[in-house]
């Protein structure tokens, strides 16, 4: 069951019937497989480039596709909802060209974003540390000037894409100031003294690897630091306000996706003599997990509106990285029990979807912190 969008322009509606078709033939026919033998689909997000649906939202004077974030958002559902591990890449590489799209100077803009946005290049996004998790000013990378390059030593930790990646926007410490003691760098993959740890063996989204990612004297020119020294704070948390809106957009299509698997089964498993469908306890369940993707869907593209408006929507996007993960947690575990024990085998994609599920309630802010974002902001409006 198609999802019936209200998208705004024909221009937009093209897209989702590229994406859709993309989606069918070339991303759901693969993930359970890559997904079980944790295989990181690199061919995809080449195809992917080559549609042009890398750099959705950015603009189209450096090969992006200019599409505002309430199109790119439902873009990246309807992947997520094929196979999470690519919709998650997407969303994670998209938010690696933020820093150049928006704080870079013309000449980093015109080097760098028509390989980054133009799919030519996919990005990781360096800024958590073993020791630096929610505490993201807790983190020791340093970046040391050395004439015209910078030195940048230290290890990151949990790094999506990690030894895939082409590029790693990598955010280091240029001085111990605790508010402007980050700057952010472009460090390519091929740069000499970057090495990466062994993939981490993860519950779920297992065909997306995550590694440490060591820098030993890793050389970067100067003209690859991007913004001026000290921006990287403000860089890295206006990238994660971005960045959790795509969040937000995935867990909605996981849901989705967890919504459809159990609504097909409901109709075709007999029991008692019926389809389970037929049962009121099964109809509720069912309703109240399309109510939650719905609700999910309109919180997350409520706070892309504001942001395609120019308003302030720090708030609205921990808002809706907070609903929308916390509904495909509980879609997807309730996907599983109207599957009964069919639910709990790996024979039916919904178990799987539940390990994904619980990823996004802990990356680009646990929703503890997404509690912490939203209170901050919603008393400093009130006092
Ligand atoms: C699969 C995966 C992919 C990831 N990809 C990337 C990536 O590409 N790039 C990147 O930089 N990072 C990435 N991360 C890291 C991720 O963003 C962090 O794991 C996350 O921010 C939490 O940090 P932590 O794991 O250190 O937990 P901690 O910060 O140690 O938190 C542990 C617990 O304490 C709670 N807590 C901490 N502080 C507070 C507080 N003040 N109030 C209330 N509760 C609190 C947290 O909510 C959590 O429940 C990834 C993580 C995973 C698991």
């Amino acid at each position: 069951m198609a999802v019936d969008r209200l998208l705004p322009t024909e221009e937009s509606v093209d897209l989702l019937a590229l994406v859709r078709d993309l989606c069918e033939h070339e991303l759901a026919p693969y993930a359970a497989q890559a997904e079980e033998s944790e295989t990181f689909p690199r061919d995809a997000f080449r195809t992917l480039g080559k549609a042009g649906l890398l750099g959705l939202p950015y603009p189209e004077q450096y090969g992006g596709a200019e599409q505002p974030y309430e199109v790119y958002l439902q873009m990246l559902e309807e992947i997520a909802a094929a196979w999470m591990s690519v919709g998650v890449g997407v969303s994670v590489h998209t938010m690696t060209s933020y820093a150049v799209a928006t704080l870079g100077t013309e000449e980093q803009r015109a080097r760098l974003l028509p390989d980054m946005v133009g799919g030519e290049l996919l990005g990781a996004y360096a800024l958590s540390e073993p020791q630096a998790g929610s505490d993201i000013s807790g983190l020791t990378t340093k970046a040391v000037r050395d004439g015209d390059e910078y030195v940048l030593s230290g290890t990151k930790a949990w790094i999506s894409h990690g030894s895939h990646a082409d590029f790693y926007t990598t955010f280091a410490r240029t001085s111990d100031d605790p508010k402007r003691g980050i700057s952010a760098f472009h460090v390519p993959a091929s740069s000499p003294g970057l090495s990466f740890g062994a993939p981490e063996r993860k519950m779920g989204l297992t065909g997306s690897t995550t590694t440490l990612v060591n820098y030993d004297q890793v050389r970067v020119p100067r003209s690859n630091r991007i913004g001026d020294e000290g921006d990287g704070m403000r860089i890295a948390l206006s990238a994660l306000d971005s960045g959790r809106l795509g969040i937000a957009a995935c867990a909605t299509g996981l849901a989705q996706a967890a919504l459809e698997v159990a609504a097909s089964y409901a109709l075709e498993r007999q029991q008692f003599g019926h389809p389970i469908a037929d049962f009121q306890g099964v109809q509720f369940l069912l309703a109240d997990m399309a109510a939650a993707v719905e609700s999910a869907r309109s919180t997350y593209l409520q706070a892309a509106r504001r942001r395609d408006l120019g308003r302030p929507f720090t708030q609205q996007a921990a808002i809706a990285k907070l609903v929308c993960t916390d509904a495909a947690m509980k879609v997807t575990t309730d996907a599983v029990q109207v599957l009964g024990g069919y639910g709990y085998t790996r024979e039916f994609p919904a178990e799987r979807y539940m390990r994904e599920a619980k990823v996004t309630q802990i990356f680009e802010g646990t929703n503890q912190i997404q509690r912490l974002v939203i209170s901050r902001d919603l008393l400093r409006s009130v006092s």
